[in-house]
């Protein structure tokens, strides 16, 4: 098989799997027990807290494990909500293509009486420091903008709009879910308060994560239980699965230079060649993306179909994100871009990792394109457009 849904999750790394599994056997004590194999633990959980912090810029009590990704971002979220709610401060910006960790917590705050500004991401999906600046008011608890996009790949302009929250005293929160190992981060020099990362997208384990909060950032819990994670997180600490998502993150970061060359070459060789594609069109900024996402629609098509397709012939992508597919809403991300529905509905995710080949994107150019044009000789709609009969939405350049 051909892995292009790295966006969804990758494959651990040989290093991660080997740091995972001897800790499997050797790490076993639970690092809260006072005796020796207890402590060996805990040992090994502060070595990998060290080496996390420093890969992001932080301090080692900086760092608090979680379950992942998601629960980063909820707790994230909701202890900067409960701590401007001490102050009277019950307005959150954020922007309207978050991942759905985000965008579900707020619409539970926006029911607790929240006041919720969803900055509009434009046709490129990008925003600017100014427009965050414009939208913070007095009222302003807290900022969150992801990193990456999950969908389109796009990357905002994160140390610029955490400039711009110190300035005016509000908490800045990033989801760098997509962007860890893949961008080098610095939360120090990127002026960034709280920041949530996920192994899994970084050939990590999965399951497990890291909430970053600046010192002086009280957490809410959100489990309650033993005095785990400084009382901040109950539960006893996955110790493997932290070792291993902490080799893999280290061996991201030093591999990041090389894997960004020949990802993003292989990334624009695939671009180039799907836009040959009569009417269709690339989701996202051409430059100011990741390395490793590719995503198109193209006019005349279904998403599912498609990858259907496409998996019969070896190749596993996505359309929208793992969590929009098996629904038949079309994806948040692509709406919030301007996407009409019907187009929206035909996209396709390909997200690469430093594995792919040269042969493997080549063969993928050919197969998309064998696909694309066989569903449109099927489709009613292609037919339709075709003959004038309804218009292209998706023109010829
Ligand atoms: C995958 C992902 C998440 C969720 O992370 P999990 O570890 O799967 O919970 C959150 N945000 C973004 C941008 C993601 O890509």
């Amino acid at each position: 098989m051909i892995y292009l849904d790295n966006a969804a999750t990758t494959k651990m790394s040989e290093t991660a799997i080997k740091a995972m599994f001897s800790a499997v056997n050797e790490v076993y004590g639970n690092p809260s027990s006072l005796h020796s194999v207890g402590q060996k633990a805990a040992e090994a959980l502060q070595n990998a807290r060290e080496t996390i912090a420093g890969l992001i810029g932080a301090k080692p009590n900086e760092i608090t494990f979680t379950s992942g990704g998601s629960e980063a971002d909820n707790q994230a979220i909701i202890s900067a909500a409960r701590l401007g709610e001490k102050k009277g401060k019950k307005h959150i910006i954020s922007t309207a293509f978050e991942h759905h960790a985000v965008l579900h917590t707020l619409n539970r705050l926006e029911k607790q009486g929240f006041e919720i500004t969803l900055l509009d991401v434009g046709e490129k999906g990008l925003i600017t420091a100014d427009q965050v600046e414009k939208a913070i008011r007095p009222d302003t608890c807290l900022v969150t903008v992801m990193y990456a996009n999950n969908e389109i790949g796009t990357i905002q302009p994160i140390a610029e709009i955490g400039a711009v929250c110190r300035e005016k005293g509000v908490t800045f929160h990033t989801d760098a879910v997509q962007a860890a190992g893949h961008i080098k981060l610095n939360v120090t020099e990127q002026n960034i308060d709280m920041l949530s990362i996920s192994a899994h997208k970084f050939h990590g384990p999965k399951g497990v994560g890291v909430l970053y909060a600046k010192r002086g950032i009280a957490l809410t819990n959100l489990i309650d239980g033993g005095a785990q994670e400084r009382g901040k997180r109950a539960g006893t600490e996955d110790v493997p699965a932290i070792i291993g998502m902490a080799a893999a993150f280290k061996e991201a970061c030093e591999n990041i230079e090389n894997d960004s060359l020949k990802v993003r070459a292989l990334r624009d060789r695939l671009i180039s060649g799907i836009s040959k594609i009569p009417h269709s069109i690339l989701n996202g900024d051409p430059t100011q993306r990741l390395d490793g996402n590719v995503n198109f629609c193209f006019e005349g098509i279904e998403g599912e179909s498609l990858l259907l397709l496409l998996d019969d012939k070896g190749i596993c992508a996505s359309s929208g994100s793992a969590c929009t597919s098996g629904s038949l809403d079309p994806s948040h991300v692509l709406l919030a871009i301007g996407r009409v529905h019907d187009i929206a509905h035909g996209s396709l995710r390909l997200s690469l990792s430093a594995e792919n080949t040269e042969e493997e994107i080549d063969y993928t150019i050919k197969a998309v394109r064998e696909v694309v044009e066989y569903l449109r000789s099927i489709s009613p709609i292609w037919r339709d457009l075709v003959s004038g009969k309804k218009e292209f939405v998706i023109k010829e350049a």
